[in-house]
């Protein structure tokens, strides 16, 4: 009763990387709050799928396996969650802001009437105080993202109503396993008491998935350039440089809109998040819708030719110069050095 939830995204039979994102966050919130961590499987053939969430410290896990349940369709995971929560009454529940995240999280938000913050950049504990009514709230989860475009930092809480829901997006969580023996209780559900028959109306008969063409998100060297790169072809410039460092090229939201390269490239707030070793942001001014998704970075490089430009009070190296003139540098002086 009134612990913390993580929904288990699944792709066949492995859990997806934000779910284990989370039950790791899930797990330091769980000691903070001293309640459990549970986590919910549901999906086709998952004998052993135990064996994957375990060891992010989860205490309970929930499998639901019937071979329907994968691919995902709205309905029946809608109803498993919806009715499992009725019986556990969690304080907290969380899932990836992915695309089934986006669309189980507010049907089951909407069908328990408890509210849902999307895109989270951080998750916290703490109290609130309604200064209006004189009540003092302990223990809430913060549920913190940019908003109005960007322009604040808003942490967002929901005094009464459980459970306290929010997504994140993959990659802005660390995960980070707990324990290989971490022993928790296995419960393998009868889903035919949580769906009823006609939420199966739905039949996925053929699905694509398009493979990712680049491991931005895994890359220690991330080489991203912004609208300062002036063209596409300046932009390309970029790739020569990443085959020298074997690193991969990731751009702003500006750089992406001007065409400069494609949208999955993107890095921030509404691209991916990146955590790599080393950073070059090239022809990037630094708003906070790009920073957030790549803040995390081990050393930021800024090439700028403003020296005040915003990203270099975060950079731990500024290059202040035309990135016409710095980038076919670095270019050369890697070629030679790489010999
Ligand atoms: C809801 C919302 C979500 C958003 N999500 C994202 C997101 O996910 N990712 C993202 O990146 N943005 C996002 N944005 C947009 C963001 O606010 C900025 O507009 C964007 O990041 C700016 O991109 P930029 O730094 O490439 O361009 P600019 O702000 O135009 O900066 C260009 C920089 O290049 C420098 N420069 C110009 N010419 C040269 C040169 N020849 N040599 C060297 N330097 C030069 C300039 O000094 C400047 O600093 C979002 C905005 C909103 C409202």
């Amino acid at each position: 009763m009134n612990n913390i939830f993580v929904y288990c995204e699944i792709e066949g039979t492995t859990i997806a990387d934000v779910s284990l994102e989370l039950l790791t966050k899930g797990r330091k919130l769980a000691n903070e709050l001293g309640c459990q961590l549970e986590a919910i499987v549901a999906g086709n053939n998952l004998k052993d799928v135990e064996k994957q969430v375990l060891p992010y410290g989860v205490d309970r896990v929930h499998i639901f396996d019937e071979p329907r349940l994968f691919p995902y369709t709205s309905l029946p995971h809608t109803s498993i969650l919806v009715n499992l929560f009725k019986e556990e009454k969690p304080q907290i529940c969380l899932m990836g802001a992915t695309v089934i995240g986006r669309d189980l999280g507010p049907r089951v938000s909407s069908a328990l009437k408890s509210g849902l913050t999307a895109d989270c950049t951080q998750l916290e504990i703490g109290s609130h105080e309604d200064k209006k009514a004189g009540v003092t709230y302990e223990n809430l989860l913060f549920q913190i993202r940019p908003a109005f475009g960007g322009n604040i930092v808003a942490t967002i809480v929901n005094p009464e109503h459980r459970p306290q829901m929010a997504t994140v997006r993959e990659g802005v969580m660390k995960k980070e396993i707990l324990d290989e023996n971490y022993k928790g209780e296995v419960i393998r559900h009868d889903v035919t008491k949580y769906v009823p028959e006609a939420d199966y109306v739905v039949n996925v008969i053929d699905r694509h998935i398009e493979k990712a063409k680049h491991n931005l998100k895994g890359s220690p060297i991330v080489i991203a350039g912004g609208y300062g790169m002036g063209s596409k072809e300046g932009f390309d410039k970029l790739f020569e440089l990443a085959k020298e460092l074997h690193a991969e090229v990731g751009g702003s939201r500006a750089a992406v809109d001007a065409g400069f390269c494609d949208h999955d490239r993107q890095i921030g707030q509404t691209g991916v998040t990146v955590h790599p070793k080393l950073y070059i942001a090239c022809g990037i001014s630094g708003q906070i819708q790009h920073i957030s998704g790549m803040q995390d970075a081990g050393i930021i490089i800024s090439v700028n030719n403003d020296p005040n430009a915003p990203i270099n009070t975060i950079a731990d190296y500024v290059i202040n110069g035309k990135v016409e003139e710095v980038v076919p540098k670095l270019i050369k002086y890697y070629k030679k050095n790489s010999k």
